[in-house]
């Protein structure tokens, strides 16, 4: 753990690092390839959280991919609201099309399981789910996630596309956040 910049405010460890994560996606791209066959598959990126996951893990899957973004709001700073509402919608029809889901982390799994009704509502042919963390200490919604990177213990974790009130998400890393009161 160190102190960090001045822009900063409270310590990081790193939790998993940028190679690490490097390896994982290639298998994780490999793997949903494989569940796919030589079928188009449409990755759905959840805003923002996902985006460089997103980015590493379509580069990651060979043949026919096609990205969509999703927006939803659930969560602020530290502590989730408990309410997830659409900021930003798909910008095409998903009917009969092989969807993947791409998540960063799953935590009380309440946007996972707004996010599978709404998707599955829109009829697509397949809808799986990959997710770059799981972390279920606090899952309180039973929601089947069908790739996961990493299972992580109970932490706020930041950095890769994770944020703390918009920040740190270009950390190369993921890093556990502790905050400092000085
Ligand atoms: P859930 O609905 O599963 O409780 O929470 C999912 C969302 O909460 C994630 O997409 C993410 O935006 C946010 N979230 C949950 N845990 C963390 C965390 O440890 N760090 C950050 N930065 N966001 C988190």
């Amino acid at each position: 753990s160190y102190r960090l910049e001045s822009w900063m405010k409270g310590s990081h460890e790193t939790l998993i690092s940028a190679e690490q994560i490097s390896e994982r996606v290639v298998e994780l791209g490999a793997q949903i390839r494989a569940d796919h066959g030589d079928e188009e598959i449409t990755l759905i990126g959840v805003l923002k959280g996902s985006i460089l996951f997103m980015a590493d893990l379509a580069r990651a899957i060979p043949g026919d991919v096609q990205l969509e973004f999703l927006g939803v709001s659930s969560y602020m700073g530290t502590k989730s609201t408990g309410q997830v509402r659409i900021t930003h919608d798909l910008s095409a029809d998903i009917t009969g099309r092989n969807i993947v889901l791409v998540e960063d982390i799953v935590d009380t799994g309440l946007t996972l399981k707004f996010l599978i009704r709404t998707l599955n509502q829109r009829n697509p042919k397949s809808l799986r789910v990959v997710t770059l963390l799981d972390k279920p200490a606090h899952r309180s919604n039973q929601v089947q996630v069908d790739y996961v990177g990493f299972k992580i213990p109970d932490a706020f974790v930041i950095g890769y596309g994770l944020d703390l009130d918009q920040r740190y998400r270009n950390l190369p890393s993921i890093e556990v956040f502790t905050p400092v009161t000085d």
